[in-house]
């Protein structure tokens, strides 16, 4: 991880710290902190990851056409798009991937 991003997590986690100051008070061990905080970054990775392979389901939907990854022609994007769950590394993420057959590969 580069330092401009390591930053921009730093700058996340002070806000949310200062928001939840509260409950972060009422946390009793280190082991218990621990769990938390993994949740957390666990949930924190969830969503950025869906976020990502949204925006990119997204942006393919709207250019309408993709390269087959099997022989490079280009195929229509359809308009629906398929309900997916990926098992991360994190946990499950959903999302909508964008559907494109090939018409020469299928
Ligand atoms: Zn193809």
């Amino acid at each position: 991880m580069d330092d401009r991003l390591r930053r921009e997590v730093f700058e996340l986690i002070e806000g949310l710290a200062v928001r939840e100051k509260d409950r972060l008070a009422a946390w009793g061990t280190f082991a218990e902190i621990e769990d938390l905080t993994a949740e957390i970054g666990d949930e924190v990775a969830r969503q950025l990851a869906r976020f990502e392979l949204t925006r990119r389901s997204e942006e393919m939907t709207e250019t309408g056409v993709h390269a087959c990854p099997e022989c490079g022609k280009e195929a229509p994007v359809e308009a629906e798009r398929e309900p997916l769950i990926l098992q991360g590394m994190r946990g499950e993420i959903e999302y909508r991937e964008p559907v494109c057959r090939c018409t020469r590969c299928r």
